[in-house]
This record gives C-alpha cells, sequence and structure tokens, in this order.
C-alpha cells in the first residue's frame, strides 16, 4: 500500500462524491491523464510569428486575445471528452505557440513590474518592488504534501519564497516576509525539473504556492515550455494579481485553491497591509469561477471576524461561485507579529472558539455551500 493512502484514506475516499467528482471533472480528468493539461494544449495552439520579434506590448495582446479563441475550442474538445491525451500526442508541435506568446507576455510585465495591485512598476532585472524579488525564484521547499484538501493529496507542492501581503499572523513567516531568499536560486528549467521529478513521484498535481506565488509568474509560466510531462497545474494564492497575470495564466492552470479571508477592505489593510483587497479578490474570483475551472475557495476563520469577514465572504461565493467547493478552515493561531504583540492585534490574538466554528459551518451550511468534502 502506498504510504499516502495510509495516512490520507479520505484522499481515496473523496472521490467517491458525486459532487467533488463533478465540480472537478476536469482537474480528474487531466490528473488521471485522460486528458492533456491546459498548458499542453497552449503549446499546441500555432502563431504565426515569433512573439521576441521586437512588437509592441499592445500587438501582443491583440494577438493573444485573437489567438485564444483556438485554444478554448481545443479546451472545449478535451472537457468534452474529444481530445484525449493520445489524440494530443499525436498533434504537431508548432515552432511558436500560444504559450510562447504568454511567456513573451510575462517577461514584459516583469520588466515594468504589475503581476500584482501593489503595481510596483519596477524592472526586476535591477530594482526589487515590494515583494523584494529580482528575476530570480527562491525555492523554499518542494515535496508531496499530503496536508491538502483530500482530492489534491499527494499534492506536489512547491514553496515559493516571498509574498505581496505582509499578514501580520503569517504562518509562513519565515519564507515570505523574513527571508524570502531560503533554498535554491532558481529559473524556469529549475522549476520545470521539480515538477517533472514530483509528478514521477506521484503528485497529483503541481501547486504554486509560497508566500505567494504571483511575483514568480514570469518563471512558472516560463517552466511549462520545458514541462514534458502531463500534470494539473494549481494556483494555491492570495489572488492579488492584476487582470493581466490572471490573462495570462488563466489559460495554464487546471484548478485554483484561492485565498478569500477579508469580507471588507479594511480588515485587510489593518491585518494584511494590503489596498483594495476585497475589490480585487472578487474581481479576480468572478473571472475565474465564470471560466469553468475547478475551484477550491479557503476561508481561513479568524477569532471576532465572523461578521465583518466570514459571513460576507460566504455569502459571496454562494451568490457568485456556486462552482466552487469551499474549505472552511479552522486553523488559525496566533503567529508571528501577532504572537510577538498581541496587544496590538486583540481581536485576533487567540483561536477561533468553537462556536465561532460552528456558527461559521452552519452559516455556510444555510447557505447551500459545498464545503463538507473538503473542510
Ligand atoms: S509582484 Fe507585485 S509586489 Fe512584486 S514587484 Fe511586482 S507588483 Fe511589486
Amino acid at each position: 500500500m502506498v504510504f499516502w493512502k495510509l495516512v490520507r484514506p479520505d484522499a481515496e475516499a473523496v472521490w467517491n462524491s458525486e459532487k467533488v467528482r463533478r465540480k472537478l471533472k476536469w482537474y480528474s480528468m487531466v490528473m488521471n491523464d485522460i486528458a492533456p493539461a491546459k498548458f499542453m494544449i497552449a503549446k499546441k495552439v500555432p502563431i504565426d510569428f515569433n512573439p521576441g520579434d521586437g512588437r509592441s506590448l499592445d500587438e501582443l495582446w491583440d494577438a493573444h486575445d485573437s489567438i485564444r479563441k483556438e485554444f478554448l475550442k481545443l479546451l472545449d474538445k478535451a472537457r468534452n471528452g474529444d481530445l484525449t491525451l493520445s489524440d494530443y500526442k499525436e498533434m504537431p508541435t508548432p515552432q511558436y505557440s500560444f504559450l510562447d506568446l504568454k511567456v513573451e507576455l510575462a517577461w514584459r510585465i516583469v520588466r515594468e513590474c504589475r503581476f500584482c495591485e501593489r503595481r510596483c512598476l519596477v524592472n526586476r532585472e535591477a530594482k526589487r518592488g515590494f515583494c523584494r524579488l529580482g528575476l530570480k525564484s527562491y525555492i523554499t521547499t518542494y515535496f508531496l504534501h499530503l496536508g491538502e484538501e483530500a482530492p489534491l493529496v499527494p499534492s506536489g507542492t512547491i514553496f515559493y519564497g516571498s509574498c505581496n501581503f505582509k499578514c501580520v499572523y503569517c504562518q509562513n513567516y519565515d519564507i515570505s516576509q523574513e527571508n524570502p531568499y531560503q533554498g535554491i536560486e532558481a529559473g524556469a528549467k529549475e522549476i520545470a525539473i521539480i515538477q517533472e521529478y514530483l509528478r514521477n513521484e506521484g503528485a497529483k498535481n503541481i501547486n504554486h504556492v509560497g508566500g505567494d506565488p504571483t511575483p514568480n509568474i514570469h518563471n512558472i509560466v516560463e517552466s511549462l515550455k520545458y514541462v514534458r510531462v502531463n500534470v494539473p497545474q494549481l494556483w494555491n494564492s492570495n489572488m492579488y494579481l492584476t487582470e493581466e497575470a490572471l490573462a495570462i495564466i488563466i489559460d495554464l492552470m487546471d484548478i485554483w485553491l484561492p485565498d478569500f479571508k477579508y469580507g471588507n477592505n479594511s480588515c485587510a489593510s489593518r491585518l494584511s497591509l494590503v489596498d483594495r483587497y476585497y475589490d480585487v479578490v472578487t474581481r479576480n474570483l468572478k473571472i475565474i469561477c465564470s471560466s469553468g475551472d475547478p475551484i477550491i475557495i479557503r476561508h481561513l476563520v479568524l477569532p471576532n471576524h465572523i461578521n465583518c469577514c466570514t459571513k460576507p465572504v460566504l455569502e459571496w461565493i454562494a451568490l457568485n461561485c456556486r462552482s466552487a467547493l469551499v474549505n472552511v478552515m479552522g486553523q488559525y493561531r496566533p503567529e508571528y507579529m501577532v504572537w510577538r504583540s498581541p496587544e496590538k492585534f486583540r481581536d485576533i490574538s487567540r483561536r477561533p472558539s468553537t462556536e465561532e466554528m460552528e456558527k461559521a459551518y452552519k452559516f455556510a451550511e444555510k447557505l447551500g455551500l459545498d464545503y463538507e468534502e473538503v473542510s
């Protein structure tokens, strides 16, 4: 018996749920090598020019939006079972592809960085923005993660150093805030090698997480050029990326695992030092939820934030994203700045109480959300 099946028997049992099979259908097709992953499809959609030939950014985006129609046709075929992984292997590989175009776009953006809504607009070849990263990524660790939601286990998780948030209670503060330069200094090729290794070791997906993966989009997108194994791509993020960045990765991720923590902008501003949180994250989630992609939304219940955060977050999901599975998470504990100065953050200086968690679950239940399978 494989080790993870002993430790997480629910990772197999969860697929007995009709809801899970229906809501995560695309992910399951790629995970089981029935369909090619989206990044594999993007490699087969031809473009008739070299994206590095000096065109303007506007010209590249125009080409992107027009070629995307061809990509979506192929994706539809794959979703309907009319483009299997075996069919895919028979398709010719073009000299330049839709994926090459996305790589060029990502590298243009990192040179005036606006991957996330901090919009530092620095050329990261020479300067650092809020996240303190240059062009290289830092992979602090990677392994088969057995602690993620049941349908994702074992998850081939890659932890990228650095973050574009500054959560005062961050549990990964050592890699996200204090020292983001730990581990392996990596470019696209190293990230690709790690992905192939993890899939060959039995990963059901490649889980890009951190910190946050957003500042690493240029390297992650380019890495997909070099990945030769079929594996679902999973975006595990605070979802504070810009619309441009989302337009690049939306055709490459097979499943989304966003955090949706705050039900308003002011709690986010105080506890994660980020502006317009609710506006940005709901804008991005709306785009993903209407794309038909599988999505598991995580909501971390914060003590004393049931009315201002938990309720509005769950209500928003019920109104705007019925296709989501929802993980209502009770594992908050005061860490990092909250642990060091609890008097400054009295509201969140304890764990959520049993009553608060019961309230959160009952509210999810009342809204008809599908949360039990992954919470
Ligand atoms: S990823 Fe975000 S925080 Fe980092 S430099 Fe770019 S815009 Fe700034």
